[in-house]
């Protein structure tokens, strides 16, 4: 290296140093965007769109919609949702498959939404509550339909029949307007054997 090259390293090394303490001292002075987490989690703003975790649509009356069809367990792609179910008495006799337990593993969760766009009754969602830290792994499984059962109340009994309602004249005026049988030749044969 001769002297030339010498202090032309020495010039590039200073300018590029330069340039490094230009980028860092405008950073001093720009809005510090880093969060504070935890100590703002009051003030924290979440995305409404983040896939936090998975959780059942409850109205306010404490009913989910699931019906217990299986279709976001077949569309899940690695086998996350498990719903098992019961057999029930229903008010008419007859016996109806209900949901009993809707297990979600969130920790094999993937978030692609298929199960939440799957599903024909929207009966789930994906809340962007995002502090699903545990410290064992059988925590991340939940049963996703906690609360307690509740049954429907049963449908009102039907109104009496109109027929039975409505005057004699109303009821059967198909009969009074049917016409009189008329006698066919068969008819006639079969009164001149007797
Ligand atoms: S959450 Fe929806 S798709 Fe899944 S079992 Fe319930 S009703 Fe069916
Ligand atoms: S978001 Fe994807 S991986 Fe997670 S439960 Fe739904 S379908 Fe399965």
């Amino acid at each position: 290296m001769n002297i030339t090259e010498y202090f032309s390293s020495i010039f590039k090394g200073t300018l590029s140093l330069l340039k490094g303490m230009q980028v860092t001292g405008k950073e001093l002075f720009t809005k510090k965007v880093t969060e504070q987490y935890p100590e703002n989690r009051a003030t924290l703003h979440i995305a409404d769109r983040f896939r936090g975790t998975l959780q059942f649509v409850y109205d306010d009356e404490g009913y989910h919609k699931c019906t217990a069809c299986r279709t976001c367990e077949r569309n899940c792609p690695n086998g996350t949702i498990t719903i098992t179910t019961r057999s029930v008495d229903m008010p008419n006799g007859k016996k109806k498959m209900k949901l009993d337990k809707y297990m979600y593993d969130l920790g094999s969760c993937t978030f692609c939404d298929l199960c939440v766009t799957s599903c024909p009754f929207h009966a789930i969602e994906f809340s962007n509550d995002f502090e699903q830290a545990v410290f064992e792994r059988d925590a991340l499984v939940k049963q996703l339909n906690y609360l307690p059962e509740k049954e429907k109340p049963a449908p009102a009994p039907k109104p009496a029949a109109d027929s039975a309602a409505k005057p004699a004249t109303e009821a059967a005026p198909a009969q009074a307007a049917k016409p009189a049988a008329v006698e066919t030749p068969k008819d006639q044969n079969e009164e001149k054997d007797q």
